[in-house]
Order: structure tokens, then C-alpha cells, then sequence
């Protein structure tokens, strides 16, 4: 939670939790004798939910210190998540004899995995980036082997396979996967995806589940890696669930990856 501290010669961002500043506004001398004093508090101090519906403003005679880790006058706000690389890889899309896979289809909606997971790829990418991660998405139409897509993995923070299902138009549910061999850390990230999807979807909560996928075993070790099914496809009834449920799925994965960050 981001908080103010005002002095006679500045307005100051303090860093939470400690006594120094990462940015500054100067009250100019001409502000300095007047009854009322008029300050803009630039609108990029803040993001997503830190925007404060209203500030409590230190008052203070001493002047605070910059801090030595974020005092780039331009540069975001240090977060769990600054500096991570994050590699999203939407699934499905990849070449086989020349033909662009799919994936898990709805005919009556006319609609696939492939597509719809790249949405959700680009509203994590997205969210991510504005809490200062490297966010990198494994490009779609290459002829990769599963294994090769997911080496990508190599030398980045975490690995996220997305991808649906679809199975007889009846069932329905999510779950999330790490591989048969998985770590306890994949274990957490799997956890935490897992949790928030079933906060906000209404369909069965399948579970964190094992098995030998080829994606997650070229995820070089010791790298967090899990393959998300966020819904089976075929079953959904209508375009507007579909569109909800998608952007909804993309956003929970999105909050597990930071809560497996910041804890
Ligand atoms: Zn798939």
C-alpha cells in the first residue's frame, strides 16, 4: 500500500514499510506562501489496485531519503513480481503436415483452444507486465516438437502451458497439471492457479493433477512448470460464457502466478 509524506519542499511516494522515497514532487517556492497549496500527484505513483480512493498525507519537517534500490525517478515500483520472466506458451497452433492444430473445439460456437487461449495469453501478458515482470509468449504456428516448446522454459522464472478441453459436451470442470516427476515448487504454482480458478468459475473443481506431458517435461529443472485446462470447450453452451469464462480463467491464472511470487 503505497503511502504520501509531505514537507516544506516535497511530496514524497514513500516505499511501504520503510522511510524512504521512490519518487518526488517539489513544491516550487512560488506554492510555498500561499494559504493553500496546489499539488499534482502524477497518476503513474499508482496501478491496478494500489489506486487509493482517497490519501491520509504525512505531514513532516524532516526531509525522507531516496531509496537506493528504486530511486530511477522514471522506473516502476519495486513489486515480487519486478524482473521475473514469465513464459506463457498458448496451447495447440503448432504445424502438423503443414495444418495449424486447433486444438479442443466447439463446433457449435465455431470456436477453438488454439484461438482462445492466445486471448488469455495476451490478458496475462498484459497484467503481469504492469507489475514489471518479462512476460515472453511462445509463438504459435512453428512445427516444435512438445518437448522443444517447452525448453522455451530455460533460464526464466516460471512456465505456464495454457491450454482447454473438450471431451463428450457434457462434462465440465478445470484442473491443472505438472508433470509426473513435478516439484514441490510446480506443486505450489499449480496450487495457487488451481485456487483462484475455482474462486471464480462456476464449474468443477477437478484439481492439481500428474501426469507425463511432453511440454512440461522439456521445462528444464529447477524452473516451475504447469499446463492449465481451464474449462472443456465443447461443453459451453453459448458465446457470451465462453468469452466470460475465458477472460475470467486468464485473469485467476494471472493472480496465482503473482501470489506464487509474493509468498
Ligand atoms: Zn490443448
Amino acid at each position: 500500500m503505497a503511502w504520501l509524506k509531505l514537507t516544506k519542499t516535497g511530496l514524497y511516494l514513500m516505499k511501504s514499510g520503510s522511510s524512504c522515497y521512490v519518487k518526488k514532487v517539489d513544491v516550487s517556492s512560488s506554492n510555498q506562501n500561499l494559504s493553500e497549496l496546489r499539488l499534482s500527484v502524477p497518476l503513474d505513483w499508482f496501478s491496478g489496485r494500489d489506486i487509493p480512493g482517497s490519501m491520509v498525507i504525512d505531514l513532516e519537517s524532516d526531509e525522507p531519503e531516496t531509496c537506493r534500490i528504486s530511486a530511477t525517478p522514471s522506473g516502476p515500483i519495486e513489486t515480487p513480481l519486478s524482473g521475473k520472466v514469465i513464459i506463457l506458451d498458448p496451447g495447440q497452433g503448432e504445424l502438423q503436415g503443414g495444418i495449424n492444430d486447433p486444438g479442443a473445439v466447439n463446433g457449435v460456437l465455431g470456436r477453438n483452444e488454439r484461438d482462445e487461449v492466445r486471448k488469455q495469453a495476451d490478458i496475462i501478458k498484459a497484467r503481469l507486465e504492469k507489475k514489471g515482470t518479462v512476460v515472453k509468449v511462445v509463438e504459435n504456428n512453428t512445427d516444435k516438437s512438445l518437448t522443444e516448446i517447452g525448453s522455451e522454459g530455460r533460464g526464466s522464472d516460471c512456465f505456464v502451458s495454457l491450454h482447454l478441453t473438450a471431451f463428450n459436451r457434457k462434462v465440465q470442470g478445470h484442473q491443472v497439471f505438472i508433470h509426473t516427476q513435478g516439484t514441490p515448487t510446480d506443486e505450489k504454482l499449480a496450487t495457487l492457479i488451481n485456487q483462484e480458478l475455482a474462486k471464480v468459475l462456476p464449474i468443477k473443481d477437478a484439481g492439481v493433477k500428474r501426469m507425463g506431458l511432453g511440454v512440461l517435461r522439456g521445462v528444464p529443472f529447477p524452473v516451475p512448470a504447469v499446463l492449465t485446462e481451464s474449462f472443456f470447450i465443447d461443453s459451453v453452451q453459448d458465446t457470451v460464457t465462453l468469452d466470460s469464462w475465458n477472460e475470467l480463467a486468464a485473469n485467476a491464472i494471472a493472480e496465482g502466478i503473482e501470489q506464487c511470487f509474493a509468498t
